[in-house]
């Protein structure tokens, strides 16, 4: 964007405001780290007082109590399910407090499932304001390290997405869309921080192409200015270098006329990138250039010179996408700045510059009331819940919430490790979300949907008395959408050779069977390829129990793991494919929940 330049004591005088501004910032993060013993009960009695009346609360015999001892004897450790049949009737209309006496603003849709359908976590309208506290500490932590970046722009992709509505009326859409689509973010002060290559336009596009192109051809026009580049997730990242080296002619091609393709036929997107575009066909030829060579390697230094760091989520199962991004990238930092969910934004990664192995999270001690359920391995062990300024160094946990929106000792279901502290305040890696086996984009497959959804399919095969002796499976994001892969090991007892066709239908059933947020990710947003099986030879699965018992499994324990990540087993197992399938078509997926269209047909 053609901005005014700056005269000299203007820019010294605004650099002097940046400065005093993330003063501030680092000096809350201190102060609280510092006191995040007395905030943690203080945030607890504030949320328990405000709702003191609702009913869930009452339901339990809280009786009014405030205090951490009451609460922690009084209120039981929850998961989604318990609470669920609450949420339904706020889903259904019901506007008594419930949950919270603060009226229910929205649902949030997490990725996380319960029966195959999005969780919905109600909020309350100041938690935008939460969220946005925990975005505005992102960029002080980072000016401590990478000096200068208020001098160009950040060129992220970000999108909204579907959203549908509860039968009472209310929204129902991800953290994300909600966050975009609030004043918070669309009429955000001029800031030097917040100064994107994305039009707010191009963001807030429904269409996720139309969304992508305006986004990618702006970031293009201003490439001299980026200086840091990212997505929310490192797979939503990736997604945009495919959609460039997929969409780099027709992006050259506006660049070079300063016209804006028909395809984005969305008013507002083209005025925004109007705004931005000129005819250019210098730099049409250079991005041609660079894009038709056949070796992608750094495309990012190449395209974006000055980028000096990637901004994504790489922690978590988002680890697998470290290469390609190092490839894409010429090994430029990989930096996760936050720590977020749907039912809370938790921490802030306060060292970013770190290797992605060792990001560790301070969580915030204003943005809920924490509490950690210890993790052991060795057995199941009934043991009390320790507060935030408790935990030990090295353990695990899982962390539980007690959030201002009304979820109370609730299990995120994330396993966190604590790796150090900030003054009083611990901070964790993040270990994995739990029972989670498969992973793309956002969708979190785990081992019990995988068994049915692989049940499911295999009924195709009982006419050709085929049978699966054997399977796992695993995320393979070599392609670009990443896909799941099956290995299948079957007898084959009949006489009738199994068609391809037959196959394909096992893959769509597969997908047929699994969860909405995968569903999804194959349909709307296009972030998950089609699933694959691949049929091995018989005995391919004893060769992996051999190889198991060589790397020291214990024979009599071993079991068949249902996912595989080690790149040696997975070698093993492609090794020995005989052929392979592909699901046909997208699954079904239809926006909202499953109950929700059915009412609505009623
Ligand atoms: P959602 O509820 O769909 O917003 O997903 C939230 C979940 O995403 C969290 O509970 C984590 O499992 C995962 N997640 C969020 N931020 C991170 C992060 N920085 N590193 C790893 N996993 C994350």
């Amino acid at each position: 964007m053609p901005e005014a330049p700056k005269c000299p004591q203007k820019a010294g005088e605004e650099e002097s405001v940046v400065a005093a501004e993330n003063k501030k910032v680092l000096e809350f993060i201190e102060d609280i780290t510092m006191n995040a013993d007395q905030v943690q009960p203080k945030v607890l009695a504030e949320i328990l007082s405000r709702n003191a009346n609702v009913e869930y609360l009452q339901r339990h015999g809280l009786g009014g109590h405030t205090d951490a001892q009451t609460f922690k004897k009084t209120m039981p450790v929850i998961t989604y399910e318990d609470i669920q049949p609450d949420i339904n009737r706020i889903a259904n209309g019901d506007k008594s407090p419930i949950l919270c006496s603060q009226p229910i603003s929205e649902f949030l849709t997490s990725s996380g499932t319960s029966g195959g359908e999005r969780k919905l976590m109600p909020t309350i309208e100041e938690e935008l304001g939460r969220r946005s506290k925990l975005y505005s500490l992102l960029m002080p932590v980072m000016s401590q390290f990478v000096p200068g970046l208020e001098q160009g722009k950040g060129m992220y992709f970000l999108f909204i997405k579907y959203e549908a509505k509860t039968p009472g009326g209310l929204a129902a859409r991800p953290v994300l869309t909600s966050y975009y689509k609030s004043s918070y973010f669309k009429n955000r002060q001029p800031d030097p921080y917040t100064n994107y290559t994305s039009p707010n336009e191009a963001i807030l596009c429904p269409d996720s192409y139309q969304s992508m192109y305006a986004q990618m051809l702006c970031g293009l026009c201003q490439r001299h200015e980026v200086l840091r580049v990212g997505a929310v997730f490192a797979s939503g990242f990736i997604r945009a270098i495919r959609f460039l080296e997929k969409h780099w002619k027709p992006l050259c091609n506006d660049i070079r006329t300063g016209t804006v393709n028909s395809q984005i036929t969305e008013p507002s997107v083209r005025e925004a990138v109007m705004r931005i575009l000129r005819p250019d066909p210098k730099l049409a030829d250079f991005v041609e250039g660079e894009c038709k060579k056949e070796r992608w390697q750094g495309i990012i230094t190449r395209i974006w010179p000055n980028t000096k760091y990637v901004d994504v989520i790489v922690t978590g199962t988002m680890s697998q996408y470290i290469p390609t991004l190092d490839y894409y990238s010429n090994g430029l930092p990989l930096v996760c700045t936050m720590y977020a969910s749907s039912e809370c934004y938790f921490g802030v990664n306060l060292n970013p510059l770190c290797k992605p192995s060792e990001v560790s999270y301070t969580l915030i001690p204003t943005m809920a009331y924490f509490e950690f359920l210890p993790i052991h391995n060795d057995k199941e062990q009934q043991e009390e819940l320790v507060d935030l300024t408790d935990v030990k160094l090295g353990q695990e946990y899982e962390l539980v919430v007690t959030t201002y929106a009304g979820l109370y000792r609730y299990r995120v279901g994330d396993v966190l490790r604590v790796s150090g502290f900030k003054n009083k305040a611990p901070q964790f890696n993040f270990v994995c979300r739990k029972n989670v086996v498969l992973s793309i984009d956002s969708d979190k497959t785990d081992e019990v949907e995988l068994q049915n959804a692989v049940k499911n399919a295999v009924t195709h095969l009982l006419p050709f008395d085929a049978h699966l002796t054997e399977y796992t499976s695993y995320a393979d994001t070599t392609t670009i959408p990443g896909h799941y892969v099956l290995f299948w090991e079957l007898t084959l007892k009949g006489s009738t050779p199994v068609h391809p066709s037959v196959f394909e239908d096992c893959c769509l059933a597969i997908e047929e069977s699994l969860n909405s947020v995968y569903r999804q990710g194959r349909v709307a947003d296009k972030s998950i390829g089609a699933l694959e099986i691949k049929v091995v030879e018989e005995g391919t699965f004893d060769k992996l129990m051999d190889y198991a018992i060589s790397l020291g499994a214990s024979i009599n324990q071993y079991k068949t793991p249902r996912c595989v990540k080690f790149a040696p087993i997975i070698e093993l197992l492609n090794s020995r494919v005989v052929s392979s399938f592909f699901s046909p078509k997208c699954p079904k997926w239809i926006p909202g929940h499953k109950q929700w269209a059915t009412m609505h047909m009623d």
